[in-house]
């Protein structure tokens, strides 16, 4: 089964909570790192902005971290703690289990 995904950045709706990089931590070996996480969020204190940036594989491929209360098989821990929409998945025609 392809494993291949997409997932959808929609900094605007960044809040700069860091659930994202937290949940992604979580899952790797002790000692937990959020800074090793797969996903960072760069904060521009200037104009109030943050971008959650993640790295290249992330987008294109399922990492097979899961959270509770993941919405697919396939929602990377990072897309299920995002309570602001700002990281979404998107699944290929044809792999939506
Ligand atoms: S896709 Fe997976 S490895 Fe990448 S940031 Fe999200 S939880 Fe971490
Ligand atoms: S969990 Fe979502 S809203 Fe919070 S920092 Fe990460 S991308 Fe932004």
């Amino acid at each position: 089964m392809s494993r291949v995904i997409e997932i959808l950045i929609q900094e605007a709706k960044c809040r700069g909570c860091r659930r994202c990089e937290v949940a992604c931590a979580w899952q790797d070996r002790p000692p937990f790192n959020p800074r090793r996480a797969g996903v960072r969020v760069i904060k521009d204190e200037q104009a109030g902005l943050d971008q959650p940036v993640l790295n290249m594989e992330c987008l294109e491929r399922f990492c097979g971290k899961q959270a509770p209360g993941a919405g697919s098989p396939l929602e990377p821990a990072c897309v299920t703690a995002c309570l602001f929409g700002a990281l979404q998945l998107v699944l290929p025609e044809g792999n939506e289990s």
